[in-house]
């Protein structure tokens, strides 16, 4: 149907197929592979019969990966408007998510990770080896399609596992594409994609042939994923639904904090499960800082994502869209003012201005669920040990900042908080040496770094006799 869908991947020639629909216009542009349970059958098949050789030889491995980086940047221009054309974000955005994928691969190239020795006496030498654990499932959202596809599999296949991707109903071109450009420098069967609806994520996670599922999407969906790797005790790691607070000291400059905190809630049109959805500020700078974060608004420029001078595009998709306008919408009916943006005016294309909401309270959906779209509910406090109290009263505890001109006042708060990561003067800032994840509703386990490395592989300890036999 268009320009920019990829060719299916020949073990994909299923008959059945959905349509892809462009966020900017809600109109179908392209159709998809809708698999059938034998299609995901052989997939699991070929990743289990990839996953004999390839989890001898890491030196190999990491050879592939510092391939798949390279032809992963030399189909940038490919890739990019297939991110913007399924996804909506600007084709700008959709090269920095290609390039960052390109940077996961290169660390998981190049990290060491070497057998710990851990007791080496006349008693007993006791090493600790990473063992792969097969094929794992990686189950992928529709925000970051390509870069969330990448914290899975480089980590993935670099601890010597083969994969089974499944990316969202919405988003399926782009991973179809990433297969396509990665199965020239992969062997054969070592990354493996199935696309179709939300059943098939349940099928895939149920499949007695995959050892582990990582899963990235919303808390709901996450405990019926785990709930399907009880039975087999597959491994699971589950980065889910995040309403990251950010506070403000009253010691901040409002001018040096309200931009960062603006665009760490708008940016990927808030689209980002670590994007700012709370902000508690202090009364006395409340004032000011809802003047910068107004002021920012002015620069936001919300449209299709392949217009030029467009840096916010629209929302990915209808029930999303309409979830956003609802919370907006009851937090306007009870008492709320947007100072900029609002409720959206036309329905063509999910596009939603940047919106700052005040007069909210703690108990409005828009501010205790979480809303994953580009709205920014200010909430005034009077006392810090409050404004903690008030950010940790959440379901969820995946990201949180701190703003202050007092790093020492900043670490201090942020040792308080019950989250995954907590950035000081800052927020989003995400690398693939760093670790990630969530407390409470917000997952279980860690990706990136070395221990989301570690979670694609099982602990075998060797003790052997020591020095003295
Ligand atoms: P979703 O849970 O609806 O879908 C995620 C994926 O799971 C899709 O591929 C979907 O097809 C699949 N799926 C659906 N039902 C399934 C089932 N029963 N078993 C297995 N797989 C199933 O989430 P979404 O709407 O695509 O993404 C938005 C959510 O993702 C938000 O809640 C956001 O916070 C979260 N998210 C979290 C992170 C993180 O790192 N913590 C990052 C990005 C997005």
């Amino acid at each position: 149907m268009s320009t920019v869908a990829p060719s299916t991947p020949e073990n994909l020639a299923s008959t059945r197929t959905f349509e892809v629909v462009n966020p900017a216009n809600g109109l179908p542009f392209a159709d998809a592979p809708d698999c059938t349970d034998e299609e995901l059958d052989a997939a699991v098949a070929r990743a289990a019969r990839a996953f004999t050789s390839w989890r001898v030889d890491d030196d190999a491995r990491r050879q592939y990966l510092r391939a798949a980086a390279s032809a992963l940047r030399a189909s940038t221009e490919d890739l990019a408007p297939i991110i913007t054309r399924e996804q909506g974000k600007t084709v700008g955005d959709s090269r920095l998510e290609i390039q960052s994928a390109i940077e996961w691969f290169e660390h998981f190239a190049e990290i060491d990770d070497p057998v710990l020795v851990i007791h080496d006496d006349a008693i007993a030498r006791v090493e600790v080896h990473r063992r792969p654990l097969g094929p794992v499932a990686a189950i992928t959202p529709w925000n970051f399609p390509i870069a969330l596809a990448i914290w899975k599999i480089a980590p993935a296949l670099r601890a010597g596992n083969t994969v089974v991707l499944k990316p969202s109903p919405y988003t399926p071109l782009s991973s179809l594409k990433l297969v396509e450009i990665l199965a020239p420098v992969l062997p054969e069967g070592v990354l493996n994609v199935v696309t179709g609806r939300d059943p098939l994520g349940a099928k895939l996670a149920s499949h007695p042939g995959i050892r582990k599922i990582s899963f990235t999407g919303s808390t709901a969906t996450g405990k019926r994923v785990a709930a399907a790797a009880a039975d087999d005790l597959k491994r699971v790691t589950l980065e889910l639904g995040g309403n990251d607070p950010a506070i403000v000291l009253d010691d901040a400059d409002p001018q040096a904090v309200a931009t960062g905190i603006f665009w760490s809630a708008m940016a990927n049109s808030g689209q980002i499960c670590m994007a700012v959805k709370r902000l508690y500020v202090p009364r006395s700078l409340a004032g000011p800082i809802v003047d910068v974060l107004a002021a920012n608004a002015q620069f936001a420029r919300v449209g299709d994502g392949f217009e030029e001078g467009v840096n916010l595009g629209p929302i990915n998709n209808a029930p999303q869209f309409e979830r956003v306008t609802r919370l907006v919408q009851d937090a306007l009916d009870g008492g709320a003012r947007a100072v900029t943006g609002g409720l959206p005016e036309s329905r063509a294309g999910y596009f939603f201005e940047p919106t700052v909401l005040v007069d909210v309270r703690d108990d409005m959906p828009v501010v205790a669920e979480e809303q994953f779209g580009p709205v920014l509910p200010v909430l005034v406090y009077d006392d810090l040990d409050e404004a903690v109290a008030r950010a940790n009263d959440s379901k969820y505890g995946l990201g949180s900042s701190v703003w202050t001109s007092d790093p020492a006042r900043g670490a201090a708060v942020a040792a308080r908080i019950e989250a995954g990561t907590t950035w000081i003067n800052g927020h989003l800032q995400v690398a693939p040496y760093q670790p990630f994840g969530g407390v409470k509703w917000s997952g279980l386990g860690t990706e990136n770094g070395l221990d989301g490395l570690h979670e694609f592989s099982n602990i075998h300890v060797i003790r052997a006799p020591g020095s003295a036999r």
